[in-house]
């Protein structure tokens, strides 16, 4: 059984995907760190994420570097949603994708263009979304958790900007799949939206 789950930042995606792939025991594919390890090797090497090729060379990254935390940090992921509008850079990542969602058994993988692009043969599709203001606040908490000074303001501003760019890109951009179905995670817990999350599943 192949799931996919989309969603923008901070949407609760990537916590709905893991829960999914623990209950099913399936392995799970968070495609965002490999933009993110992208942007990571584009910043350490003082390349230019606007720029296409530069983008491109950063694209042969070392696997090692998916570990690597900084790869979580805002600062990356605003980087990321740069580097990931380049369709060479999509290119560059498209078939180690591709076979982690065909491998035997199934698997669940999370991101923006999984539904669509990736896996549209999928068995189950998710579309997860929450208001931007909410998805600001649940950033906005970790980033204070994390020891990190940020207004809510900002995080908004982020969130926003990430958004715009990820849905207005003209390559694979944010978009839900006409088959996929909306989980509303606004006004549920975490566990409220993982149990939603298995009755969709369940039902398909
Ligand atoms: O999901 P996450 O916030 O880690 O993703 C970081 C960035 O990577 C996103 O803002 C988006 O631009 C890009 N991304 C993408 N396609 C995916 C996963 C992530 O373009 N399948």
């Amino acid at each position: 059984m192949i799931i996919a789950v989309d969603g923008p930042a901070a949407s609760g995606k990537g916590t709905i995907a893991r829960a999914l792939a623990r209950h099913y025991g399936l392995p799970h594919l968070d495609t965002g760190l490999l933009y993110r390890a992208v942007a990571a090797s584009v910043l350490r090497e003082g390349l230019d994420p606007a720029r296409e090729a530069d983008a491109v060379a950063a694209s042969g990254f070392d696997d090692a570097l998916l570990a690597d935390p900084e790869l979580r940090t805002d600062a990356v992921g605003q980087v990321a949603s740069i580097v990931s509008a380049h369709p060479l850079v999509r290119a560059a990542l498209l078939q180690r994708q591709k076979k982690f969602a065909q491998q035997a058994g199934g698997a669940v993988l999370d991101g923006r263009d999984i539904g669509t692009v990736i896996a549209p043969q999928a068995d189950v599709k998710l579309f997860v979304k929450a208001t931007p203001m909410i998805r600001a606040q649940r950033r906005h908490l970790e980033l204070r958790k994390a020891g990190q000074n940020v207004s809510l303001d900002k995080v908004l501003a982020d969130i926003r900007a990430r958004d715009d760019r990820d849905s207005r890109r003209s390559e694979a951009p944010l978009t839900q799949a006409t088959d996929a179905v909306t989980l509303d995670t606004s006004f549920l817990s975490i566990d409220a939206a993982v149990q939603r999350a298995i009755e969709i599943v369940e039902r398909r």
